[in-house]
């Protein structure tokens, strides 16, 4: 079959034939993909910064942000013929930690998990695959053309929920730093839970995604002067802005990491302490997350959704993970084409 495939040792990335999966085993299904997204992950893997092929080879399949259909069952798999699904990216670690028992992997506490198309486990940048049903989400019919974005905003409702649960006041006031996907889809959970919204990113006050932020009610700005903020969410790769905006915080706000590269900054110790504020990182999601973000999709008006989403072939994975096409929100490579 064909797969965008990284490999480690020639440090090459490249569409190329792969061995199709085997056949699903108990409890497994094996899944056609129909569309996967990319972002400032797999670029950070094909780069080499992190990531790794599974154990005893040398290549890793890219992609985690898929769509599939499932085309044939193994024994007692809970699951029908023709049902669209999302993966689920993470697999637990074993022996089972804590965590990974009660179902919250993403909170994995050994680390030794593995997740597809990133960490030891090909991804969904190919044509077939073979999954536990458990791992996999099935998607309502209505949200099909929006599937894509199923994964992505799962890590948004996690994040969400992880700031709700931290913040030990009455926030009002949300500043997401970055007007990416995973920013898009903040400020809109955020609006939509009635909290007065800032993006803040460098873009051009005329790109056609600040215009798509200011029309549903998000304030846009390039610079922090006159921001005050109660939840920070951290979306644009860059551990300076996230300090920077420190500054912006109210008492008892809370910052949350989604995207940072490793960078030497300065905390704000004093100022943190003074305020009360809280710094924390998330990544990944529950399954619970992956309901939330199926029912907060379908809930928004496909308007706000078609515009973030650029669609292209396989063929072209290789060149987009690098160099997406300018003004492209999410690019989402078509597995038949
Ligand atoms: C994915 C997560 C994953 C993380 C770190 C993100 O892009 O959405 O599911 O855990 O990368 O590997």
């Amino acid at each position: 079959m064909r797969a965008l495939r990284l490999d480690f040792d020639q440090r090459r990335l490249q569409l190329t034939d792969h061995p199709e999966p085997a056949e699903p085993g108990d409890g497994e299904v094996r899944i056609r993909l129909l569309e996967c997204g990319v972002c400032g992950t797999d670029r950070g893997v094909a780069g080499f910064e992190f990531g790794c092929p599974p154990a005893g080879e040398t290549s890793l399949v890219l992609g985690h942000e898929a769509v599939a259909v499932v085309e044939a069952l193994g024994r007692s798999a809970g699951l029908t013929r023709g049902q669209l699904v999302v993966p689920m990216v993470r697999r637990s670690c074993g022996p089972l930690c804590v965590m990974c028992r009660a179902g919250r992997r993403d909170n994995c506490l050994t680390g030794e998990y593995v997740e597809r198309g990133i960490f030891g486990l090909h991804g969904y940048l190919c044509e077939f695959a073979v999954d536990h049903a458990d791992d996999l989400v099935s998607i309502p019919e209505n949200l099909t053309d929006f599937a894509v974005l199923v994964e992505p905003a799962s890590v948004v409702e996690k994040a969400w929920e992880l700031a709700l649960r931290l913040h030990p006041g009455t926030p009002r006031n949300v500043l997401i730093l970055g007007a990416g996907p995973i920013g898009i889809l903040t400020a809109w959970c955020a609006l939509r839970e009635g909290y007065d919204v800032t993006v803040l990113s460098l873009e051009d006050e005329a790109a056609p995604r600040v215009n798509l932020l200011r029309k549903h009610g998000v304030r846009y700005t390039r610079t922090l002067d006159g921001v005050n903020a109660d939840l920070v969410f951290e979306a644009c790769g860059s551990a300076e802005l996230a300090m920077a905006a420190m500054g912006a915080m109210r008492r008892l706000a809370v910052l949350i990491i989604l995207g940072a590269r490793p960078a030497e900054v300065r905390l704000p110790c004093l100022d943190m302490i003074i305020g009360n504020h809280i710094i924390a990182g998330s990544v990944n999601a529950s399954r619970q997350h992956f309901a939330n973000a199926v029912a907060r999709l379908q809930s928004y008006d496909s308007r706000w959704l078609a515009p973030l989403l650029l669609r292209l072939p396989l063929a072209r994975a290789a060149e987009t993970i690098f160099a997406p096409p300018p003004g492209a929100i999410k690019v989402v490579h078509r597995i038949s084409d």
